[in-house]
């Protein structure tokens, strides 16, 4: 099964998609965590990007189009792939397409987690992951069990993101609303979105979609 998560910054998108790796055994394909690893070894195309990325603009397509056509070719997504942040405008999308017509593939779902701005710019300003297994975390909602130490992993490093400023939230839900809230009608034309309300708690969300997933497959019985 191919799916694909939509949904403003910090929408839960991350957390639903990783959720669901675990579930349905196949991969979770996030360009946020891709870029910000090429940030972090310092390629090329990291340093090309940071400015970008801290601001909370958007990548240009090609990048992100090779990025992904690259990493779906990967024969862990033989069996399917949850996209996390990809595609986020409409040429994308259509190169996302192209490239799986060609591969004699398709998507088969698109959860849309649906939140309201405000709450964006709160979660947002209180997230934090871990450094070393990427667990993500929220000061308010749902900090570490025991101080300073990951529940998962127990590193005690964790990364507060540059882009969850407030100045570069407002930027990607500009960047949100203006290009990738594109994308609903695009899959929706196409019979794949499904709308979920992302406003309720974690396990809530995550029962919704699983039961949207079952009704689809039997993949999670
Ligand atoms: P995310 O972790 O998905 O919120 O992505 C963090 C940042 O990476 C975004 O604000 C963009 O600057 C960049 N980015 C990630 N995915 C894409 C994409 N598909 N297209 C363009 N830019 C992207």
């Amino acid at each position: 099964m191919n799916l694909i998560f939509l949904g403003p910054p910090g929408s839960g998108k991350g957390t639903q998609a990783a959720k669901l790796e675990k579930d349905l055994n196949i991969p979770k394909l996030s360009t946020g965590d891709m870029l910000r690893k090429a940030i972090f070894d310092k390629t090329p195309l990291g340093n090309q990007a940071k400015s970008i990325i801290d601001s909370g603009a958007l990548v240009p397509d090609e990048i992100m189009i090779n990025m992904i056509t690259e990493r779906i070719s990967y024969p862990d997504c033989q069996q399917g792939f949850i996209l996390d942040g990809f595609p986020r405008t409409i040429i994308q999308a259509e190169a996302l397409d192209q490239t799986l017509t060609n591969l004699g593939k398709k998507i088969d779902l698109v959860l849309e987690l649906k939140v309201d701005d405000n709450a964006i710019i709160e979660r947002t300003s209180g997230r934090f992951s871990c450094a070393k297994c990427n667990h993500s975390y929220n000061k308010k909602y749902r900090n570490t069990k025991l101080p300073g130490i990951c529940d998962e992993c127990g590193s005690d490093k964790f990364i507060y993101r540059e882009d969850d400023d407030p100045k570069a939230v407002a930027n990607r839900l500009k960047a949100y609303h203006s290009l990738t809230e594109k994308l609903l009608p695009y899959y929706k034309n196409q019979g794949k979105l499904f709308t979920i309300n992302g406003m309720e708690d974690i396990d809530e969300v995550s029962n919704k979609i699983n039961l949207i997933i079952k009704t689809k497959s039997n993949l999670l019985t």
